[in-house]
């Protein structure tokens, strides 16, 4: 019944997981889900009402335009100028995205060909992966490891790999490691690209996400980054709209017009008035930003502290809502939290062959549940 690229598309491993969520919630277990990458707190009611007001203008019921209206592109221009220094062409060097996972889910349709390679880090982003498979490109995954800072070894790449690629991911602060991109790491890649002819995408949804006094950079601050690539970035993570569905791709030129290319065949584009929203967001105050990165400071040290109580060795992340917790068995593990003590964390191999021997905790609950979570795991035997 289903064509052979279903064939390819990752395990069912989330959908097994809600299944054993269901069973522990149908038995009265009082879950506490740190599986999610889905912020807790609200969309900012400056946001929200901009939304309102927008909503009831017939002029925005239209269908919007695909690359996003000028206002919009114009507002993404300005917010990458203030937060990075980055000078953008906001009617060449932006497109509108419905969330970022749009553009990683089409990019590759727009560069690579049936049996071209894309490199896509692993642990990542499972989209890296469906969106090549859909173009019949093939993966090769750039292994983070520990003992690297969970940086791929560019020089590890078999030598005929990189010749087919086309593609290549970076994603820092990351997802599901929280690991930031080290000093001069993006020159590494920028001279890469250039020398192998690879677009880079950098996937930077949570450069706002941040702690400490930490400030992530963009891949585009970096010299000869707009000649070989672009950045896709999100309001998602930022202002607490995920299910808003709106992001942004900039950079280069020509990779954005391939992308905007390919998005016109197949959608038409963000709702006019959630796009009046996002240029609130971008535009407006950005306390709202400072506080939720001070929630969820409060809630890492909780769970850091926590878990290093409970004799395990896990740094304080930089960035990100993640906790990316080292254990022998990741599917055991999850899998016990989940059965003894009804907490839901997500194993590492979700993520890709290089997540085994990890599960990521998501910090997208209040500190009462994370230290209940603490309490409970302090009975077990992990
Ligand atoms: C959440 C996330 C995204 C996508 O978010 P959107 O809601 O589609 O903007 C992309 N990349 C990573 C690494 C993420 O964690």
């Amino acid at each position: 019944m289903y064509a052979s690229r279903m064939n390819n598309l990752p395990p069912y491993l989330f959908a097994r997981i809600d299944e054993m969520k269901d069973e522990q919630q149908k038995k009265g277990v009082d879950i506490i889900d740190l599986g999610v990458g889905d912020p807790d707190l609200p969309t900012p009611p400056h946001i929200v009402e901009a939304l309102c007001n927008a909503a009831k203008d017939p002029e925005n019921h239209h269908y919007p335009s695909y690359a996003g209206m000028p206002a919009y592109r114009n507002a993404v221009a300005g917010w990458y100028k203030k937060r990075f220094g980055i000078s953008l062409d906001p009617g060449k060097e932006v497109v509108a995205l419905m969330g970022s996972k749009d553009g990683i889910a089409h990019i590759a349709e727009a560069f690579v060909n049936p049996g071209d390679y894309v490199l896509a880090p692993s642990p990542g982003y499972p989209v890296y992966r469906t969106g090549t498979l859909f173009a019949e490109g093939r993966v090769h995954e750039m292994s983070l490891l520990r003992e690297n800072n969970f940086v791929p070894v560019l020089a590890d790449i078999p030598k005929n790999i990189v010749k087919a690629a086309r593609l290549m991911y970076v994603n820092y602060p990351n997802n599901p490691t929280a690991a930031v991109a080290p000093e001069g790491f993006y020159k590494e890649v920028v001279d890469f690209a250039a020398d192998n002819d690879i677009i880079v995408v950098s996937d930077n949804a949570y450069s706002e996400i941040a702690y400490d006094g930490y400030l992530a950079p963009s891949f585009l601050e970096t010299r000869g980054a707009m000649e070989v690539g672009i950045e896709m970035h999100s309001l998602s993570k930022t202002y607490n709209m995920t299910g808003w569905r709106i992001g942004m791709a900039v950079g280069n030129a020509d990779v954005i017009a391939g992308l905007g290319r390919v998005k016109t065949n197949v959608d038409s584009g963000v709702f006019n008035a959630v796009q009046h929203a996002a240029i609130a967001a971008l535009s407006g105050p950005q306390d709202c930003v400072k506080e939720a990165c001070r929630i969820y400071e409060e809630r890492r040290d909780v769970l850091i502290g926590g878990l290093r109580s409970l004799g395990f060795d896990v740094p304080f992340p930089k960035a990100t809502f993640y906790v990316w917790l080292p254990v022998k068995d990741c599917m055991a593990f999850a899998g016990k939290l989940l059965n003894e003590a009804g907490i839901v964390v997500t194993p590492g191999v979700g993520f890709g062959s290089s997540g085994e021997g990890y599960v990521r905790f998501a910090i997208t609950r209040p500190v009462a549940r994370i230290q209940e979570a603490i309490t409970r795991m302090r009975g077990m035997r992990l």
